[in-house]
């Protein structure tokens, strides 16, 4: 594995491919058992409100969602209390906007030969 081609990588399309959804989906779930994992839940601090909660009230959360490209990595999985976590389908900081919108105008034009 790992020998696709560059172009596989960049075509957009493949982030709602399911099967790789179901791929990070997987890799969110080994990650959730390991010490790295364990280490932000007894920190307790979710990752947008910066408040102290107690392990039972966190969940992991993608900052890019999957869906939208996001990646079951360390750099894109948080601590996220439920409340945060709920509402950042509403309400997303700007910039994550705007490049989430950016993205589905690329998608949308390079989708012409589908
Ligand atoms: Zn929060």
């Amino acid at each position: 594995m790992g020998d696709h081609p560059k172009k596989y990588v960049e075509l957009s399309s493949s982030h709602t491919d399911p099967a790789r959804v179901k791929r990070e989906r997987e890799k969110a779930r080994e990650l959730r058992k390991t010490r790295w994992w364990l280490d932000q839940v007894n920190r307790g601090v979710c990752h947008y409100c910066q408040k102290k909660f107690p392990a039972s009230e966190l969940t992991m959360d993608h900052i890019v969602p999957i869906a939208r490209g996001g990646t079951s990595t360390k750099g894109n999985i948080v601590c996220a209390c439920r409340s945060c976590n709920r509402d950042k389908k509403l309400e997303m900081p700007v910039d994550s906007l705007f490049e989430q919108l950016e993205r589905e105008r690329r998608e949308r034009e390079g989708k012409d030969d589908v």
